[in-house]
């Protein structure tokens, strides 16, 4: 019997049920792992300081999925997509989405960067900000100040809890653009109407305690808004400074670490102006290898944090190590 077939076999008994746990074969290796498996996730956040700043990174959850090619590389051949990830040691047609919302604590205001799928996604094993918030030593009342990037049901769908805000205490910034676009009458009907009644339920309610800002306006002192349209019209996202640190909030510029960086042109189905989006990655992820600078991309692998390499015309993620811990 080969150790495969044996592995496969282990695994057919298992799901038969525990009688099938009787045979003297399974009894010996059972005896090899004693330790029960403990059953404790991981607490879902990173923090690392940044300057002045503490920064906590949040898995809001992880989503996997099929069909990398039906999102990203869209107008490429299927071959094409497969090979780049085949390459890049990843699977050709499934992949794990990460939504990673970000509290930054400026010493003055505890400002919160997206709110992930919110309450109608815990079902699924995502919606888990305020857990993790909760879990990383802060409250939903700290929170002082809620920032949205752009209105996409994974960033604002943690915005409202059983009706009323979620964040009672915060005020909230966002963009102008893209507050106009989402807002507009006729969103309603149309391939942008289920996106823009979430826009209705979640984010006009608040628009009252809503700042709304524009390319190059500052949030606090050291976080500088920029306009990073194609994604959505009104996509934006932030760049951090303190005491000569630097970190920018990439937002959903870029949404898989491989086809989305290494092929920066490539379109991806999310982004609502394809041409745009990809204009827009450029632009962006010039910045971030010219100025050799951290970013911390929404939806990079969590803790989603690194730097962006250029290679081959494309950019190449290198995850954050000890960087932060210096
Ligand atoms: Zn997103």
């Amino acid at each position: 019997m080969t150790i495969a077939t044996d592995r496969r076999s282990v695994l057919k008994l298992g799901l038969a049920g525990g009688a099938a746990l009787a045979s003297p074969q399974i009894m010996v290796r059972a005896a090899h792992a004693q330790a029960a498996m403990p059953d404790v996730d991981n607490p879902g956040f990173s923090r690392f300081r940044l300057g002045g700043f503490e920064v906590t990174a949040i898995n809001d959850g992880l989503r996997p999925g099929d069909g990398v090619h039906t999102i990203f590389g869209v107008d490429r051949e299927e071959a094409e997509v497969t090979a780049l990830l085949e390459e890049n040691f990843l699977p050709r047609d499934r992949f794990v989405n990460s939504f990673t919302p970000t509290l930054v604590n400026t010493g003055s205001e505890l400002i919160l960067f997206d709110t992930g799928l919110g309450a109608g996604a815990r079902e699924g094993g995502l919606g888990r900000l305020r857990e993790r918030l909760e879990a990383s030593g802060y409250g939903a009342d700290d929170v002082s100040v809620v920032v949205v990037t752009h209105f996409h049901g994974d960033h604002i769908g943690g915005l409202m809890e059983n009706g009323a805000p979620a964040f009672p205490n915060a005020r909230y910034v966002t963009g102008q653009a893209e507050y106009d676009f989402w807002t507009a009458q006729e969103r309603l009907s149309g391939p942008t109407g289920n996106a823009a009644r979430a826009v209705q339920a979640n984010v006009t309610p608040l628009a009252d305690q809503t700042t709304f800002i524009g390319d190059g306006d500052e949030v606090a002192p050291g976080i500088t808004a920029m306009l990073a349209a194609g994604h959505t019209p009104g996509h934006m996202i932030f760049h951090l400074e303190s005491e000569g640190r630097r970190l920018l909030l990439t937002a959903d510029t870029a949404n898989h670490y491989v086809a989305s960086l290494q092929r920066p042109d490539w379109h991806v189905s999310f982004d609502m102006d394809k041409e745009a989006g990809a204009a827009t990655r450029r632009r962006v992820f010039d910045m971030v290898a010219a100025e050799r600078i951290p970013f911390l991309g929404y939806h990079m692998p969590f803790p989603a944090a690194g730097f962006a390499e250029r290679l081959d015309g494309g950019y190449r993620f290198v995850p954050v190590s000890y960087q932060f811990l210096l």
